[in-house]
């Protein structure tokens, strides 16, 4: 493993960004948004995000500097198409923009269409939050094979479709839960079989809709499938994060033919806690149903009870003093994609040693 300072992982993207046409914004929006991923623990959304959209870029299937369409702007209803963008600065503009009329009508439903990946979706609840606002979001994941076996099914027909919620706290620390609706998102599986280690158990399953904890088939070979987390429920909200998307929002769905893209799209609502109520009051019983939650008994096994976002903090705090571990197969992945963008060796080295 190579340990990085998170200054490193950005100026490395940011680089990158740059010589993929992105201009300063967007390239230090995605560099912002793909360490943050780092720092939040999910590396499946971090930096070793890069070969596969230098490859889509590649392919015109990622569109940096995009100027996204405004579909429909009438008062709480906000709808956009990306056109493909590069997803963090499509995903950031549109938040940004629905941010602004909750504050001005309440609450603002956010149709957001067929985006280049959009990463860590709790990175635009952090953003809502940070504006005093509760966030609610279903995603899907079209335009690239089928990776999520729903309930009942020994082969995939969905996406790893995230579901994502949060609230403000105290002292920042909110409420977030943000997650894949399959038992591991699909990165981590990428991760698994970079590291060379297997997956947990009950995660995924193979070409025959066997149960595996070996990724080589599902990462190397694009078969089998990640399952659904818990039985008929998660695969019920993996069913509607793409009934949401695609029929209400207007995204492309997985029904539809395949580029080899990814395409992402969001029906996210963010309503204004000033509006709805009292934000101090509204923390203060975050903090008190926290508070009460935590206080069960830990299972056997479990030497504390979590609330969602705590282990994205405890994993930020950690890699911010001690910094960020990158498995060497990845690194070398992000290097040659780099310089396949006309990145020279010499300014790879140089960012990848920054501090800043
Ligand atoms: P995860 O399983 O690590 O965590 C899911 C949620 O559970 C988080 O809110 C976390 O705070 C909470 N959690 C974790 N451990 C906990 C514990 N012990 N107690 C209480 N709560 C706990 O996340 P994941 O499902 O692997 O998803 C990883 C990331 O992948 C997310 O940021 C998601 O947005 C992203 N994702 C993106 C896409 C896309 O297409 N853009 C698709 C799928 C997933």
């Amino acid at each position: 493993m190579l340990t990085f300072q998170p200054g490193a992982l950005r100026a490395v993207t940011h680089l990158i960004a740059r010589h993929m046409g992105s201009d300063e914004i967007e390239a230090t929006e995605v560099a912002d948004h793909l360490l943050r991923a780092n720092l939040a623990g999910h590396d499946s959304h971090g930096v070793g995000m890069l070969p596969a959209y230098v490859r889509l870029l590649g392919l015109g299937l990622l569109v940096p500097n995009q100027t996204a369409e405004t579909v429909l702007d009438a008062g709480a209803l906000l709808v956009i198409d990306a056109k493909r963008g590069y997803g963090q600065k499509m995903a950031g503009d549109a938040v940004r923009r629905a941010i602004a009329k909750a504050k001005e009508h309440g609450a603002c439903v956010l149709a957001f269409r067929n985006s280049a990946h959009i990463g860590r979706i709790g990175t635009y609840a952090e953003l809502a939050i940070s504006h005093g606002c509760a966030f609610t979001s279903f995603v899907n994941v079209a335009d690239n094979h089928p990776q999520q076996a729903t309930f009942g099914a020994a082969e995939a027909r969905l996406g790893t479709n995230p579901f994502t919620c949060g609230v403000p706290g105290p002292n920042g620390e909110p409420m977030v839960l943000d997650m894949a609706t399959t038992a591991i998102a699909a990165g981590k599986a990428r991760v698994a079989y970079n590291k060379g280690i297997p997956v947990p158990e009950n995660a995924l399953i193979d070409a025959d809709g066997n149960p595996t904890t070996d990724p080589t088939g599902f990462m190397r070979d694009k078969t089998g499938a990640l399952k659904s987390f818990g039985l008929h429920k998660g695969g019920g909200l993996a069913i509607m994060c793409e009934i949401m998307t695609t029929a209400v929002a207007g995204g492309q769905g997985l029904h539809s033919p395949s580029k080899g893209g990814t395409l992402n799209s969001m029906l996210a609502t963010i309503i204004d806690l000033s509006k709805i109520g009292d934000p101090a009051q509204i923390e203060a019983t975050v903090a008190a149903s926290r508070a009460y939650i935590k206080s069960a008994k830990p299972a056997a096994g479990v030497s504390e009870v979590l609330t969602p976002g705590e282990p994205e903090r405890r994993a930020a705090a950690h890699r911010n003093a001690h910094g960020i571990e990158v498995d060497e197969t990845t690194w070398g992945d992000i290097k040659a994609a780099a310089l396949s963008v006309g990145v020279t060796e010499a300014e790879f080295a140089q960012a990848s040693g920054a501090n800043a």
